[in-house]
């Protein structure tokens, strides 16, 4: 089996304080026709960076709405993320050509992730390049498959893309953050165009007080009588992190007491992230305002959280994005946001949150402006999160995604549910979806009247952890 992600049990409910009852109810609806559905979100990380970030909360709360939902990663070593690294890179318009040996090593550790692919799901929802080639090495059999793309490919490098495009023939959706980024030639005909969000309630968003947000900076060694500058991403060349030290030193000349903070994560998935690291400390090493962090030295969710809400204005000074979640966050915490004009950003920016810049000079310029004027900051970071509220925050890209389900199910139903654990129609694991035979050995669990048999150990665990869910999916048909 592919490495599973844990994550803990959420309610939809929690949501009703944030968008409302009418719109909890409407989204209820769209979820009613697809319950007991089975779904496997498949993408490469469990941490760092968008996607992860957006499964974590996307997991359970489908859950919580009556979807089975489980979340897996592939797995491989340096060798392997070094090349899909190359491809995300490729796909986002660098030229760098994919030697045999590269071909050869995506293709053998996408062959040996296949062979661990189990279940019987209804659909599969394959997130970014990394897993692409799992469904033409597994087959498809009765599921519908959905790539899901977060980077911008709208402009691939030509030996990039025509490598990827072949793995991409059989899905039977591809969803994309914005009409831009779609490829001319893809050759999948359903697509739609979702933009993430950020979740509200997590730690990484959710309200956190002032004395709290002191503490957690003061202990990490910042001096919170002088204005802060942050950016929060991963170590990445597209999000330009010298770029970012060039423009606080441009910055820094207007207000001298300025420091920075670059906080970063490291990816399971993207070895890139060290080479970067060493180039900003070696900018950074001999300034004592320039503050580096990483997920690797305890700076997580609600440090991260921390950094946005006090930071005088948050910088992204990316040259090319996917989307850029930390927009929104930053937006979200009604703090201004300079940042470089590239991929989703100036949809989240819509003219409200602060500025897009497009040079180092610029951002210096926009950054000493926003530092100076905090009238101006505090209302365009309160205009910023009021569009943030409207248009990117997690309810909206659920009910996306369950009109995207809706239609790629059809009015076929669904290959397999959750109840056909009944011997009336052949016994089948719960978790899993195997057919099953049963024998003294199979595992089992009895549950409010009801024994139920596993595939094997590791499925009766999977049930242990979440029994409401999947014996919820079980009686409700
Ligand atoms: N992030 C984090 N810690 C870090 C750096 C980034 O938690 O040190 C999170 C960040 O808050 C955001 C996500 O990683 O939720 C990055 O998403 P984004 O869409 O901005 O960029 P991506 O990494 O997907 O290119």
């Amino acid at each position: 089996m592919l490495q599973e992600v844990d994550v803990g049990p959420r309610s939809f409910d929690d949501y009703r304080a944030i968008i409302g009852e009418a719109a909890v109810e409407e989204i209820r609806a769209l979820a009613d026709p697809l319950r007991g559905l089975r779904i496997l979100q498949i993408n490469a990380t469990p941490y760092g960076g968008g996607v992860s970030e957006l499964l974590r909360s996307i997991v359970p709360l489908e859950r919580s709405l009556g979807l089975v939902v489980d979340w897996q990663i592939i797995t491989g070593d340096d060798a392997f993320f070094s090349v899909t690294k190359a491809i995300h890179n490729g796909l986002q318009g660098a030229s760098v050509p994919l030697t045999h040996d590269q071909r050869q090593q995506y293709l053998a550790t996408s062959q040996t992730n296949a062979r661990q692919l189990e279940g019987a799901y209804d659909v599969v929802v394959v997130h970014d390049p990394q897993p692409a080639a799992l469904l033409s090495l597994h087959g498809k059999g009765e599921t519908r498959w959905i790539w899901r793309c977060h980077i911008d490919t709208g402009s691939p490098h030509r030996d990039t893309w025509e490598f990827l495009r072949p793995f991409l023939a059989t899905y039977d959706a591809a969803v994309f953050t914005m009409p831009d980024f779609v490829p001319k030639d893809l050759p999948i005909e359903r697509r739609a165009i979702i933009s993430p969000a950020i979740d509200p309630l997590s730690p990484k968003n959710m309200p956190i007080d002032d004395a709290f947000v002191s503490a957690v900076l003061g202990w990490l060694g910042l001096d919170l009588s002088v204005p802060l500058v942050t950016q929060v991403s991963r170590f990445d060349p597209w999000k330009d992190p010298l770029g970012v030290i060039a423009a606080y030193r441009l910055a820094r000349e207007a207000v001298p007491s300025l420091q920075l903070a670059l906080v970063g994560s490291m990816a399971l998935d993207d070895p890139e992230g060290w080479d970067v690291y060493h180039q900003i400390e070696s900018a950074s090493r001999e300034d004592p305002f320039i503050h580096v962090f990483t997920n690797l030295t305890g700076v997580g969710n609600l440090e991260v959280n921390a950094f946005q809400r006090r930071s005088a204005v948050v910088v992204q000074k990316s040259v090319r994005e996917g989307f850029g979640l930390v927009i929104s966050e930053a937006l979200w915490k009604g703090t201004a946001v300079v940042a470089g004009r590239a991929g989703g950003i100036p949809l989240q920016m819509a003219g409200t949150g602060g500025f897009l810049v497009d040079t180092v000079e610029d951002c210096a310029t926009r950054l000493v402006e926003l530092l100076r004027d905090r009238e101006l900051a505090q209302k365009m970071g309160d205009s910023g999160r009021e569009h943030v509220r409207r248009h990117f925050l997690l309810p909206r890209l659920i009910a996306d995604e369950l009109r995207l389900l809706g239609a790629v199910m059809g009015n076929r139903p669904p290959a397999m549910r959750a109840w056909e654990h009944d011997v009336s129609v052949g016994l089948r694991d719960v978790v899993c979806g195997m057919p099953l035979h049963r024998t003294d050995e199979s595992p089992t669990v009895e549950h409010d009247g009801v024994t139920y048999v596993f595939c094997s150990p590791s499925c009766r665990r999977r049930f242990l952890r979440n029994t409401a869910l999947y014996a919820d999916a079980l009686t409700r048909h």
